[in-house]
């Protein structure tokens, strides 16, 4: 950088807004973290060289600026936020504010074969932002203390049995759940100080849920793709089985996946308990009472039986092609994750209004991370968990004509977390 009095000599003439972005913009240029600006450009899924595209700079250029070997330009740093999405001040380095240094390989991914490797990173992003914001939520109300065997600050060094049913016994003992159901996964696992948020982008269907132990906090990112209660609840319990066998993530490796899938088999349906109650030949209205009383999908109850010795080789693919057509006829259909405010993250919400009513708003929690508001309700899911809002104004409106039979809205579902 040359020194920055011409520059500013430069942009006096200007119009006063775009001056005092531009002296903005001087200011962060001086502590211009390419970390940010990595994260930021993450987030918004786009490569080196379609940022580059987007800026009018060689994709050379934008790796120099994140590997901090050479700053942009101020006005190219206005460019960059305005194309990125984030405040001016994203990219500046602050010492005291939180920063989540977190890479693919530090996350349980369950298939890297799936997904593209930008979607991966997004995802990352992602949550190394929703720790951010927690742990600025953490300076200012008390979060729940991390209950997680073998967790030491930012890591897991297993100390559950490593076979994955001992494992998921170990905890639910430790955890004194007993042998019963678990009425609420994902509330489970932010009582115990584990993150939980959903991942809001459209190729959350391919990247799936994962989680990562490599933060001050556990995250566990979750995915709503087939708005399936039990299918989220497994997935909840699914990566618990990861955070606590193994410590040090192998994305995409498949004996992980199955070890996390015969833990979370485990936790979710204790052989002891659900045994008794499993029916020894193909039973779908057994199925479904048990699928409520355990909250577990009867593919999973099906799946269980086969483990425990219930179902022999033919039976067993009999009630999968019996559940095929019983899904295709919509006779068995997944059950909306609206249903279910258990099984919906709201630490971090709840978290926010303690704050604010000690006087810490969203605003402050803003200028702490340099975030936007925006961003925080975006990571808070806000807009996406609340229901619309019924709008019945057509009929007030004065002169206005009466609506036909079909026109009025009267409800609709909650829009899905899609970007
Ligand atoms: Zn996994």
């Amino acid at each position: 950088m040359t020194s920055k009095d011409p520059t500013k000599k430069k942009v006096t003439n200007l119009p006063t807004r775009l001056n005092i972005q531009l002296e903005l913009a001087l200011d962060v240029v001086e502590l211009f973290d390419g970390a940010r600006l990595t994260q930021a450009r993450q987030l918004a899924a786009l490569t080196k060289s379609a940022l580059a595209d987007k800026i009018d700079v060689s994709a050379a250029a934008v790796g120099q600026y994140e590997a901090g070997t050479i700053r942009p330009r101020p006005e190219l740093v206005l460019r960059l936020a305005e194309v990125l999405g984030v405040p001016v001040r994203f990219f500046a380095f602050s010492a005291g504010r939180p920063k989540a240094s977190l890479d693919v390989s530090m996350a349980h991914f369950s298939s890297l074969r799936s997904t593209r490797a930008y979607e991966r990173e997004r995802g990352v992003a992602y949550a190394a932002q929703v720790w951010e914001l927690s742990h600025a939520l953490g300076e200012r109300v008390r979060l729940p203390s991390i209950d997680l065997p073998g967790w030491v600050a930012g890591e897991v060094v297993p100390s559950v049995p490593g076979e994955p049913a001992a494992a998921a016994r170990e905890l639910r003992r430790r955890w004194g759940l007993g042998e019963a159901a678990i009425p609420h996964m994902v509330r489970l696992l932010e009582s115990k100080g584990i993150i939980v948020t959903l991942l809001p982008f459209s190729e959350a269907a391919r990247v799936k849920a994962f989680s990562t132990a490599r933060l001050p906090r556990p995250v566990v990112v979750l995915t709503t793709d087939r708005d399936d209660v039990y299918h989220l609840r497994f997935a909840a319990a699914h990566e618990l089985g990861h955070l606590v066998m193994h410590g040090e993530a192998q994305p995409g490796d498949i004996e992980h996946e199955r070890e996390a899938d015969a833990f979370a088999a485990e936790f979710l349906m204790p052989s002891a308990s659900i045994m008794p109650s499993l029916p020894g030949r193909v039973d779908f209205n057994v199925y479904a009472r048990l699928q409520t009383a355990w909250g577990v999908s009867i593919r999973a109850l099906i799946y269980r039986s086969r483990e425990l010795g219930l179902l022999g080789d033919m039976p067993y693919r009999r009630a999968w092609q019996r559940l095929h057509e019983l899904q295709e006829s919509l006779v068995v259909q997944p059950e909306p994750i609206d249903a279910y405010p258990g099984e919906q993250p709201v630490l971090l919400k709840r978290a926010l209004e303690i704050s604010t009513k000690s006087g810490v708003g969203i605003e402050a929690l803003a200028d702490r991370l340099h975030f936007s508001t925006e961003m925080i309700n975006f990571y808070l899911g806000e807009e996406v968990n609340k229901l619309p809002e019924v709008d019945v104004s057509d009929f007030l409106e004065p002169g206005g004509s009466p609506a036909r039979m079909g026109e009025v809205r009267m409800f609709s579902r909650a829009p899905r977390r899609r970007s």
